[in-house]
């Protein structure tokens, strides 16, 4: 509870659209039960997505339609969303790649114009902001992630955010169980106080007290965690801006606040982004490209062929970006990728 009272200071949202859940993945379960996301409905998201994302869509027997996006920033457009908007469509799942937000009011005018609910994974874009909103807050449902790769991590945990405050306490008791009170020692009746009864058939997805703890110390911290991110963001700008054979990520709008999650070059080819890959890792750092493009995963059964999405994924790498990346880290990586001869 008070994880959630501090979040929602920061978040600047009512306490009562927040609940704190066991991780991001079950959030976006949820979020399909919430918005009752039928068979057969579709569902929008970037194939640059989280597996989850994915999964959560089909396994609710809806339609995850993959959309394209911008190869640059590896975020969404407006229009790679409306290219794919038919009568069956009934939200749109967003991702603010790496931190950096998507363009929110082009995004939430078209889910407007369509009727589309807009849920946002967050997991990205913990603490960013879009104008005067914090990412996660914009659309009718959003999701943080607090494990162990995130900025903010109490191990495993989450964070659900529900627009509505019906369908937030609606939430609160699907993630425990369906309950509708929360303890019988804090209900008020005075006998009998062991019956109960359910709205729904909750599962249990609640976060523990532990992870709560080590949340309010880490949200103390948060802000030190987010200005040493810049700081390695703007770092690599400067020091790997010179280098002709690769593309750096576009300059931010000065609308935006990212939070700095991920820091992805780009290389002429695929064959050019594995050789760095794998002469970074001989050297001893690691680095990876996020997200495989789900439409790509052949579970998924899709036959799509989405440009963009597929030239970002066969160019872009990822480096090592975090908090406690030391400045002879830092040096350590730029001049390992300044040897790469390509
Ligand atoms: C990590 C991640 C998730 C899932 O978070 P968990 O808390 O591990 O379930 C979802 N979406 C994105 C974009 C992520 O990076």
């Amino acid at each position: 509870m008070e994880f959630e009272r501090l979040l929602a200071l920061r978040l600047n949202v009512d306490i009562a659209q927040l609940c704190t859940i066991g991780c991001c993945t079950e959030g976006i379960f949820q979020s399909m039960d919430l918005l009752g996301i039928q068979p057969g409905d579709e569902v929008i998201l970037p194939t640059i997505s989280f597996i989850a994302a994915g999964n959560a869509i089909a396994c609710r027997g809806a339609l995850p339609v993959f959309c394209d996006v911008d190869s640059r920033t590896l975020n969404a457009t407006a229009e790679d969303i409306k290219e794919k908007v038919t009568d069956k469509t009934r939200a749109i799942m967003l991702l603010h790649y790496g931190g950096l937000p998507c363009d929110v009011d082009e995004i939430m005018a078209l889910a407007q114009e369509k009727n589309l609910y807009l849920i946002e994974d967050n997991a990205c874009s913990p603490f960013s902001r879009y104008k005067s909103r914090c990412c996660g807050t914009c659309g009718d449902i959003g999701l943080w992630s607090f494990d162990s790769m995130k900025i903010l991590v109490t191990g495993d945990g989450g964070l659900l955010y529900v627009k509505d405050t019906e369908k937030a306490l609606h939430a609160k008791e699907l993630v425990y169980l369906g309950l509708k009170q929360t303890s019988g020692y804090s209900s008020k009746v005075d006998n009998r106080w062991w019956e109960f009864d359910i709205s729904c058939f909750g599962r249990r997805s609640i976060m523990n007290d532990i992870s709560s703890a080590i949340g309010i110390e880490q949200l103390k911290k948060i802000d030190d965690f987010l200005r040493r991110r810049q700081y390695v963001h703007e770092y690599y700008m400067s020091q790997l801006a010179d280098i002709d054979w690769l593309t750096l990520p576009p300059p931010f709008p000065d609308c935006v606040q990212s939070s700095y999650y991920l820091f992805w070059i780009q290389l002429r080819n695929e064959e050019k982004r594995d050789n760095l890959a794998r002469f970074m890792r001989e050297k001893g750092i690691y680095t990876t490209f996020r997200y495989y493009p789900l439409h790509r995963v052949p579970f998924f059964k899709q036959n799509v062929v989405l440009p963009k999405a597929e030239d970002a994924a066969h160019r872009t790498l990822c480096l090592p970006i975090h908090q406690s990346l030391s400045e002879k880290d830092m040096e350590h990586i730029v001049s390992v990728v300044k040897q790469f001869k390509q």
